[in-house]
């Protein structure tokens, strides 16, 4: 990471995002030289991914299974309706590639697992949860929690929305609060795409301010949306101690 340098082209990209007052080059090459693995490229992951690439994030790697269907083209913003039937990666890795063809893009075609959340963790240093299933945010909070990672987690459902950032040592994890994948979720639930982006965008500041030092992550706190009533507030997430997922490491 260290070797990386800016050239002439990431000055020219981006040169006002480095006016930020604490980003800089040093920032910049912070961004260049980090990989981010994202759980599920949808409506909310797939502006995740997007946001990043055109901050000039150095590699993502993404996970996300299945043919686009018909109807995630109200939110999933990096598919084309040409795509319609076909593997939702092909579109995500040209649509990454045309804004950004120097960040390079892993993409994988299958959604995280148990059997595959520790390999795939293992490729980034921060991991973005968002996945529609609890069972693929349990595995790859159980994942992040072993290697020691962060994870921004973001959510979204209807007109609520809600982003926090879980950081081993600082705060607990997804299983604190959600130990039991919940009995009433449904796979398929109401969305509009500007709220799953509106997630997706927070999430993607939470990633580069923990990439760059900026500013000052979720850890411990959530924030929750209710954009129905335009309703923002912040909510204490304390670490379970007994939490079968991160307690063994409370107080390390
Ligand atoms: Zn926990």
């Amino acid at each position: 990471m260290n070797l990386l340098e800016l050239n002439d082209t990431d000055r020219a990209l981006y040169e006002w995002q480095m006016w930020v007052p604490g980003m800089g080059e040093d920032g910049q090459l912070k961004l260049k030289g980090a990989s981010v693995l994202i759980s599920r490229v949808g409506g909310l992951g797939g502006l995740v991914a997007l946001e990043l690439a055109a901050a000039g994030i150095g590699r993502l790697i993404l996970a996300h299974g299945g043919e686009l269907q018909m109807s995630d083209l109200n939110r999933q913003l990096l598919q084309t309706r040409a795509q319609v039937g076909r593997p939702r990666v092909e579109s995500i890795i040209q649509k990454l590639a045309d804004l950004n063809p120097d960040c390079e893009v892993i993409a994988v075609p299958e959604n995280v697992s148990e059997l595959n959340a520790d390999a795939l963790v293992a490729q980034a240093d921060i991991v973005v949860d968002a996945a529609p299933l609890f069972q693929e945010r349990l595995a790859l909070n159980a994942a992040a929690v072993r290697a020691r990672k962060p994870m921004v987690e973001c959510a979204m459902h209807s007109l609520e929305a809600s982003v926090t950032t879980f950081i081993p040592s600082r705060s607990g994890c997804l299983a604190c609060y959600v130990p039991e994948i919940p009995t009433s979720w449904t796979r398929q639930f109401p969305v509009f795409g500007a709220v799953s982006g509106t997630a997706a965008c927070l999430g993607a500041v939470e990633v580069i301010k923990l990439i760059t030092g900026l500013g000052k992550p979720l850890a411990g706190e959530m924030l929750c949306m209710d954009l129905g009533k335009m309703l923002f507030r912040r909510v204490k997430l304390p670490q379970r101690p007994d939490c079968a997922v991160c307690g063994a490491f409370t107080g390390s």
